[in-house]
């Protein structure tokens, strides 16, 4: 069960210290504390684990500082929507706001290569209106003996890169909860020209001790990849470990399923999770075009699969759309192959724009029918 208090009651206030002594002396009652920070307030829920079912949601309702209760089932306990379409579904990160309605793209560098690559990406953002960006430096690699990634000597090129044109977010993947100290490091050092969204990769789905640290730090959002050999209840229930730690900024990543049967794709695309993980849970949804078909193969229209299956998930609500992109792929020093051109940046996204038009259409094409159903 979690009881809502009344925007903006700190521990000090009266109606917070009167509602905490009621709650704790509920028999076989424990109750977690989380708070949910929103643009104009701050929400405080306690959670109540044990024997709720017995508990009256009328009586606490009635206590003078809270707003609601809300009858949880077991699964997702903060990320999950319960049947109550009014807690939070959005965020808002360095003046950027990531919710379930809303539309980012973060492309760039699945690996930093050098500095004139870097420069050269960010500013074909700036010029093409985007204010996000991929870039890697840690990355995970199948083969001990791959190029493992620049590291935290990278990181103040890219961030005052990113700050120079205009970049608010620069989504990460970190592998390791020293990466956080590195980020901090090298933000503080640059003097936090831009933000950064860290991301955990689906090698490292299931990692808890991870996920833990992840989740203990607040200042950062965070993008959880969904693991590529487990099922989405597994992954979402990774994502609920962030949560359980206090962070609740968390983008959920649908990036292909590892099996042949996707084949000739490198991953087998799951887009048709986007409405599924958005009804089951209140987290934004992005999607991996790139890592999930993994070639620049086209249909006969000349369309590539990665735009075509960009489409497929925009289409179908997606939130963010996670995307390689080089200025000279040939010599990107991971992933080449999958990724994008910088004068294909304003066609990709003109067909996000048109994708995501679309699905609008269809949100207020299905309202109208419901308002007559
Ligand atoms: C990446 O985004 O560069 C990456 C390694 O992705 P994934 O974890 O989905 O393989
Ligand atoms: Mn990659």
């Amino acid at each position: 069960m979690i009881v809502i208090l009344k925007p903006n009651l700190d521990e000090q206030h009266e109606l917070y210290k009167k509602t905490y002594n009621y709650l704790s002396q509920l028999p076989g009652i424990t109750i977690n504390r989380h708070q949910e920070h929103g643009a104009q307030q701050v929400l405080t829920e306690f959670y109540l684990i044990g024997d709720t079912a017995t508990l009256s949601k009328e009586d606490i309702e009635s206590l003078p500082g809270v707003e609601r209760v809300v009858r949880i089932s077991d699964e997702y306990r903060i990320l999950g929507r319960h049947s109550d379409e009014h807690r939070a579904s959005s965020f808002e990160y360095n003046g950027v706001q990531f919710g379930q309605d809303s539309l980012h793209v973060f492309a760039g560098l699945c690996a930093v290569s050098t500095a004139e690559h870097v420069e050269q990406m960010m500013k074909a953002l700036q010029e093409n209106g985007q204010v996000c960006a991929r870039m890697g430096a840690y990355k995970p690699r199948t083969n001990p003996y791959s190029f493992q990634g620049h590291g935290a000597s990278c990181l103040p090129m890219v961030f005052e890169l990113a700050g120079k044109y205009g970049i608010k977010v620069v989504v990460m993947e970190i592998t390791h909860d020293n990466h956080i100290n590195e980020i901090q490091q090298a933000l503080k050092e640059t003097g936090n020209p831009t933000g950064v969204m860290l991301q955990i990769g689906t090698r490292n789905t299931q990692n808890f001790e991870l996920l833990k640290a992840v989740g203990r730090q607040r200042q950062f959002p965070v993008l959880l990849k969904r693991g590529f050999g487990i099922t989405l209840e597994e992954s979402i229930n990774a994502a609920e470990y962030l949560a359980s730690e206090g962070n609740t900024k968390i983008i959920f990543g649908l990036r292909g399923m590892k099996t042949n049967m996707g084949d000739p794709h490198r991953n087998f695309v799951d887009f048709a999770h986007v409405p599924v993980v958005k009804r089951l849970t209140r987290m934004p949804v992005c999607i991996d075009p790139s890592h999930s078909v993994g070639t620049r193969d086209s249909d006969p229209n000349g369309i590539l699969d990665i735009m075509n299956v960009t489409a497929q998930g925009i289409i179908a609500g997606a939130n963010m759309v996670l995307v390689d992109f080089h200025p000279e792929p040939s010599k990107a020093l991971v992933d080449g192959p999958q990724a994008l051109t910088l004068k294909e940046l304003p066609y990709f996204l003109e067909d996000v724009r048109i994708a995501r038009s679309a699905y609008e259409q269809r949100v207020e094409l299905t309202k109208k029918f419901l308002a007559t159903a």
